[in-house]
């Protein structure tokens, strides 16, 4: 179920729900009980995943070739 954060602009607080996305548009009552409320824009947005490594993954070596001692 997505989440969705809504802020109160009768105190200013930020809170999350979790509702189905057909109800992201209801109304939400804050948990100081504030029924004055705008659903934010955010939460479920993709956040950027840094896979990018494409070095080798260290510890390969347990020899002693590679480092010059064969040589
Ligand atoms: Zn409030």
């Amino acid at each position: 179920m997505p989440r969705y954060e809504y802020r109160c602009r009768s105190c200013g607080d930020t809170f999350e729900l979790n509702r189905p996305m057909a109800r992201s548009s209801d109304p939400a009552v804050c948990p100081e009980g504030h029924a004055d409320t705008v659903k934010l824009l955010s939460a479920v947005a993709v956040t950027g995943v840094s896979a990018a490594s494409a070095a080798p993954p260290a510890g390969g070596g347990g020899g002693c070739c590679g480092g010059g001692c064969c040589g």
